[in-house]
Parts: structure tokens; sequence; C-alpha cells
């Protein structure tokens, strides 16, 4: 007999989706990929020396459980001079990529007869990890009226005696929403009535904001001590296939943190982490370009979506996504990722792999050159065509 949880685990649509399109473009089809959240630029050349330069002198061992102390010491250092505040090294742990984070939260803070609450439509992983560790996912939507940014209130309402985490995550996947500083100081001051919940902040975007500056939780000192970080170096740096990340844990769970950790991937691929720490001491121009890219692509993608008949789309202000409303069209969501990536070549994902809030919306990831994103926006502008 098989673990009974095994049946709540969900997947990535978007790894499916990945896999579909390889195919489609072995055939011989010509597919322009929308679907995957990776950024299409390769890791900066002085983060790649970094990474050779450490297997060659010799980083092929295991490391420290928690992360080599120099990448740890300069994640503190980063998001202390960025943002005011970061907890002491003691608390950071380096993982292979930012996901694992999220297990092992849900691992801690979840468990039958718990309550975590979680945006929707969100990452997938929140809502897949948090069902698998017996805790009830209860969801908050992000609606478009408000830019998909969330309520203070909503989630302020959906607190039970038995809610042990929130989830937040801003700039936020899938949608580009940003939810602005003053619906989070909102939520902060509401919090204080439930001192014993935890807040887990997914920052993995933080420094892709196109019109607002950055923002962490790290500047709220009265959350200090029941607050968990989400970051890496996947979206910044162009580094999703290196698989570094880092959690930042409140100093009550960190033991428990390092002690899943061990027991499931030891440490981190050392070089990897060299590579890492090259990115975070480094010249910081790489990640301002990409920046600058990302912001230009999605205007690029959004006014061409807005211009397709029955399509609408809100301006992202963050992240690499825009969320397109396709309720318009009156074609469910899945259909329309299976339909346009057979017949128009265009990889996107459902909003609903994403949620049951996602209905009605597609995501499409402006993480590809320009020149295809227009000729994949081309494409789509046959959808008015079939079906208004
Ligand atoms: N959190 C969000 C919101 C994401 O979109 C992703 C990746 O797509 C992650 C976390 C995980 O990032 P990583 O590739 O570093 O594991």
């Amino acid at each position: 007999m098989l673990n009974k949880n095994l049946s709540k685990l969900s997947t990535e649509t978007a790894f499916s989706v990945l896999d579909r399109a390889g195919e489609l473009q072995k055939s011989g089809k010509n597919i322009i990929n929308l679907g995957i959240g990776q950024p299409d630029f390769s890791t900066p050349e002085h983060i790649v020396e970094a990474g050779i330069r450490a297997l060659r002198d010799g980083a092929h061992g295991y490391s420290p459980s928690l992360g080599i102390h120099a990448l740890r010491e300069a994640v503190q250092d980063d998001l202390s001079k960025r943002y005011g505040y970061c907890p002491p090294i003691s608390q950071i742990q380096i993982t292979p990529g930012g996901k694992p984070i999220i297990f092992i939260a849900a691992m801690i803070y979840g468990g039958r007869g718990n309550e975590i609450l979680m945006p929707n439509p969100s990452f997938p992983i929140y809502e897949s990890a948090v069902a698998f560790s017996g805790a009830k996912p209860v969801f908050y939507q992000l609606k478009e009226e408000s830019g998909f940014a969330f309520s203070a209130d909503e989630i302020l309402s959906k607190i039970k005696n038995n809610t042990t985490l929130i989830i937040l995550n801003t700039p936020h996947n899938p949608t580009g929403g940003v939810t602005p500083p003053a619906e989070i100081k909102k939520l902060i001051a509401g919090l204080a009535k439930h001192p014993n919940i935890t807040i887990f902040s997914d920052e993995i975007y933080d420094r892709l904001v196109f019109n607002t500056p950055p923002h962490s939780l790290l500047s709220y000192p009265e959350i200090q001590d029941r607050l968990i970080i989400l970051n890496g170096w996947s979206k910044t740096y162009a580094m999703t296939g290196w698989r570094v990340g880092l959690g930042i844990w409140p100093k009550s769970s960190i033991e428990h943190a390092d002690k899943l950790g061990i027991n499931y991937h030891s440490c981190v691929n050392t070089a990897a982490q060299f590579a890492a720490l090259a990115a975070t001491t480094g010249d910081q121009t790489c990640v301002e370009e990409m920046r600058v890219a990302f912001k230009r692509r999605a205007i690029l993608i959004a006014e061409n979506l807005i211009g397709i008949k029955g399509v609408e789309c809100q301006m992202p202000g963050g992240a690499f996504y825009a969320f397109p409303n396709i309720k318009k069209l009156g074609v469910s969501s899945e259909i329309l990722q299976v339909r346009l990536l057979e017949e128009f070549g265009v990889a996107g994902l459902a909003g609903t792999a994403f949620g049951t809030y996602g209905e009605g919306y597609l995501r499409f990831s402006s993480a590809n050159s320009d020149a295809l994103i227009q000729e994949a926006c081309n494409r789509l502008r046959k959808l008015s065509l079939l079906y208004l």
C-alpha cells in the first residue's frame, strides 16, 4: 500500500507543455514557446566562469547542509543593503532552487488539522505541497479588477484558529500582478491580532518589477520573528538550471528546515553555490539589462493582446508573465491551451493550471525574444476569427 497522500500531489503543467512543444518541434513543427517561466537569456559569463573555476579548484565534495558560509554571508549582506534588514546567517538556508522552500514550509507548518492560506491563481506547487502535508489549502482570490493584487481584508477574513501559515507572492506568477505596499501594510497591521500565524513571502521575482521599486516583507520589523522568505538566483540571474535558491526562516524553525533539507538533498551542488556567490557579489548590470528587456516585452505582449478582439490584458507590473482574459471568446482555457499549441504553434498555459480562479485566462511568458513574441501575437490574431 502506498502513501495515501500521493494522490494529493499535483504537478506543473508548464513542464508537460514544454515536453509536448519539444515533441512537436522534433516532428518539424514551428513552435514558439511562451509556456515555461524561465529567462531566455544565458547565465552571464562571469557567473558561468565562477562555476567552472570552482569545479577546477576542486569544489567536488559535499558542502555544509545550510549552504557555504560565503554565500549565506553574501545573501545577508545583499538583502540587508537592499531592504534594510536580514536575519542572521544562522537563519539562512541555501536549497536546490527556491522551490524546496515551499515543500519544507508545508512539512513544518502543514499536517492534518491545519489550514494554510494561499493565492488563487498561483504557482501550483503551493497547493500541491500543502495538500500532500495533510493540511487544507484555503484560497484567497486574486482579482483582475484589483490588478491581481491580494486583498488584505479577504485574507484576514479567512483566518481561523487552525490557520498556521499565509502564503504571499508578489510580483506574482502567473498574473504579473504586484501588490502595492499599502495593501501589504494593511495585512501586517491586521495580523497583529494573530501572533501565531507565520507569513511566507515568495519573493523570487523581487527584482523583476517594472514601475515600482523592489519591495520585501523583510522591511517590516513587526513580523521579523514569524517571516519566511523564498528567493533565489533562477529568475534574477537566468540560472534556472543551476538549481540554487534560498529560504530565510524564523529562528524557531530553521532547525526543522535544516533537518528536512539534510533528509532530502544533503546540500546544494557546491560549484553552483560558487556561481551564485559570483552572481550576488558581482556586477549587477546584467540584472538591470534583463529587467529592462522583460519590461519592454511585457509591454509588447500586453499591447498586442489588447489589440485582439475578444481578448483583454492587464499591463504586468512585474515577473515575466501576461495573463490575458479570454472570457469573451467563449472557450475554456484548457481547450484553448491545446488548440494554441497544436494548431497555432504557440505554447502558452491555461489559467486553470494555476487554480480554479484561472478559468477564462491564459498565461504567456515573455521570456522569449521580441521577434518571436511578436510572431506569436500575430498568430494569436486568428483567435477572434475563430471564436467571435
Ligand atoms: N516561486 C514562484 C512563484 C515561481 O514562479 C517559481 C518558478 O517558476 C519558483 C518559486 C521556483 O523557482 P526555482 O526554479 O528557483 O525553484
